[in-house]
């Protein structure tokens, strides 16, 4: 059941890079959110760049800061983001999933989906900061439930954060300012908040065969799933709000969803 300490769950649409260091609206939420949500003792944050062969979760002291994409300016690629990370608390994370093989990984660190966000959220990078992976070969209800399963870590001080994007074709990215949106992007990030909002979370992780525009949306499920972990993680009595959304490029959805426990 949820209590005073319970931390909100968080996903976010992360959207192009350059939101990292471009005055944007949707950087101005996440500085809202950072400011207003609970101060967590650390953060999981499970990006959709971390899409890899089985479930690991970052267990050094101090991650790098990782600058995975190219075409971008240099600007970008010198953006740092120096938290440390809580190996102690990547161990018990490894423990509370068991049977699962969790890997204590060494070599990954923070990538842009999670640092583009988090440099606006926590700008004093004085949190620590995990990333669990995706496995890539599991199917959308394992990640579902694995998002249940991390829920415990809510009564403990940390702070869950998904980061993807509900609608991701970057074939169909328009660069420019006011791209229109495409019509079926504006339709399908409709349908996915009004599950939500319903509490309809059965068609969400059965997505590719509940709506129609689900493989335009999602040519692959990498920024898709950070969105079934934290529905997973949705606790009894959550108030379930939008802090962004919004079709941007044409082809990239911006919603972003937080749980807040009943009463915060
Ligand atoms: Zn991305």
């Amino acid at each position: 059941m949820p209590n005073a300490h319970t931390m909100p769950a968080l996903f976010l649409g992360h959207g192009n890079p350059m939101l990292a260091i471009e005055p944007n609206h949707f950087a101005d939420s996440w500085r809202q959110l950072g400011q207003q949500l609970p101060r967590p003792r650390a953060i999981l944050m499970i990006s959709a760049h971390w899409y890899a062969r089985g479930t690991g979760v970052t267990a050094m002291a101090q991650p790098r800061t990782i600058h995975d994409f190219c075409g971008f300016p240099q600007a970008l690629f010198e953006v740092q983001y120096p938290a440390r990370g809580d190996p102690q608390l990547a161990k018990q994370i490894q423990q509370s999933l068991a049977p699962l093989p969790v890997a204590l990984d060494q070599a990954w660190g923070l990538d842009h989906g999670c640092w583009a966000v988090l440099k606006h959220m926590y700008p004093a990078a004085d949190i620590p900061v995990l990333q669990l992976s995706i496995d890539a070969g599991q199917p959308p209800a394992f990640h579902y439930l694995l998002g249940k399963q991390l829920a415990a870590l809510r009564q403990q001080n940390v702070l869950l954060i998904g980061s993807g994007n509900v609608v991701h074709n970057l074939g169909m990215v328009e660069f420019g300012n006011d791209v229109p949106a495409l019509p079926w992007a504006i339709e399908y990030e409709l349908w996915v908040k009004l599950q939500i909002q319903q509490g309809n979370h059965a068609p969400l992780i059965d997505y590719l065969n509940s709506h129609l525009a689900a493989h335009l949306a999602s040519p692959s499920p990498d920024h898709y799933l950070p969105l079934l972990y934290v529905l997973g993680a949705q606790l009894p009595g959550d108030v379930v709000s939008f802090p962004t959304e919004g079709i941007d490029l044409a082809a990239i959805s911006m919603l972003s969803l937080l749980l807040t426990p009943q009463g915060q």
